[in-house]
């Protein structure tokens, strides 16, 4: 077991930064996951963190050692790292068990033999060792290929998306299944993902990156409920953001009226701000006085995901259970559901 620790990480191509000031630290068994659109870094931190390219400035630690720095650089083989990656590449001509038992073949047979079994039996496929990759469907052979980064007892995993290329119901399955192992096994890992169910299912900490900085790191929760950051509630989740004014008891003056929170999240007296409202904070209710028209409709199977036209013009989406149907026009009544009210500075433009 390890912990990570980035301080201030920057990783650079010519003169191009890729990756802008990182800082993160994942505890010993914790399961961290990077979040972020395509391109934003997050392969390319992962690489770092793996050794395969140099940092331009700032700190890599792995289990109090550093890593990496601009002036020190221990390459990957000495890194104890695991990797699995999007392609998982298990090696054509060798069988299941000879894959598995790649990184552990200066170990005794017994030995081999011993762990290669158990983690075969901890992946669900006790029994396919004689097997050849082509014999086992995409989704096996993407637990072999975790079998295979396991078996050496890595001091931290590293794994870059390593379910994109399975189908949306084997994803789910696995992304638990995998969280069970690492958990069983005590391994540190951290997963790059651009799937935010899978990093709700699998990490511990996870944070969202955009251009190369990580706007935040939290909880998935902390970062559901709590975003530090406007493009962080954007990519967790839909929303709308309702223009207001923070009133002199931390009430924030908006189109739905005053808006109340137990708790509120940024946002300073007088300041004018943005209300982060979530689907889930939004109950339809004929009986509530604030009246919306329904402007839009997406069927989500067991709910409607509607939008919702205040009188001034501004818009809200809330979800209905689908058993009932609004229609497309329907006056209906709004109730606010908000236990904790997350502000952000309005008519923000930088990010
Ligand atoms: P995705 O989710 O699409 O895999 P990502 O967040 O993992 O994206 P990276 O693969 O880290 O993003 O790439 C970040 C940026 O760095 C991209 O603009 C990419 O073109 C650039 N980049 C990556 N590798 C190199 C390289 N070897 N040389 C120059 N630029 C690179």
């Amino acid at each position: 077991m390890s912990q990570l620790k980035l301080s201030n990480v920057e990783v650079g191509f010519g003169r191009q930064t890729i990756v802008d000031g990182v800082s993160f630290y994942l505890g010993e068994g914790e399961i961290g996951c990077l979040l972020g659109p395509s391109g934003c870094g997050k392969t390319t931190l992962l690489r770092a963190i793996a050794g395969f390219e140099p940092v331009t400035s700032g700190r890599i630690e792995l289990n109090e050692q550093l890593v990496s720095s601009p002036g020190q650089h221990i390459p990957p083989e000495k890194r104890g790292i695991g990797m699995v990656f999007q392609d998982f590449a298990l090696f054509p001509h060798l069988t299941v068990f000879e894959n598995v038992a790649f990184g552990i073949r200066n170990q005794s047979t017994e030995e081999q033999r011993q762990r290669v079994n158990l983690l075969l039996s901890h992946v669900g496929l006790a029994g396919y060792g004689p097997r050849y990759p082509h014999q086992l469907s995409g989704g096996q052979q993407q637990r072999i290929a975790l079998a295979r980064a396991l078996a050496p007892k890595p001091r931290l995993l590293l794994m870059d998306e390593p379910f994109s290329s399975l189908d949306a119901e084997l994803r789910e399955t696995l992304a638990a299944q995998v969280r069970n192992l690492l958990k069983e096994e005590g391994i540190t890992a951290l997963l790059v993902t651009h799937d935010q169910q899978e990093a709700f299912a699998m990490a511990d900490r996870a944070g969202v990156m955009y251009h190369g900085r990580l706007l935040q790191w939290d909880t998935p929760y902390g970062l559901y409920h709590r975003p530090a950051h406007h493009l962080v509630a954007d990519f967790i989740g839909v929303g709308v953001l309702l223009h207001g004014f923070v009133t002199d008891d931390l009430q924030v003056d908006t189109a739905l009226g005053l808006l109340r929170g137990d708790e509120v999240v940024g946002g300073t007296e007088g300041e004018s701000v943005d209300v982060l409202i979530r689907p889930d904070d939004i109950v339809i209710d004929d009986t509530a006085e604030r009246r919306a028209k329904i402007v839009a409709r997406g069927f989500r199977g067991a709910h409607f995901l509607y939008t919702a036209e205040l009188a001034d013009g501004s818009h809200l989406l809330c979800m209905a259970p689908s058993h009932h149907q609004y229609d497309i026009g329907e006056d209906v009544g709004l109730r606010l559901n908000l236990d904790h009210l997350v502000l952000f500075p309005s008519g923000f433009c930088d990010t």
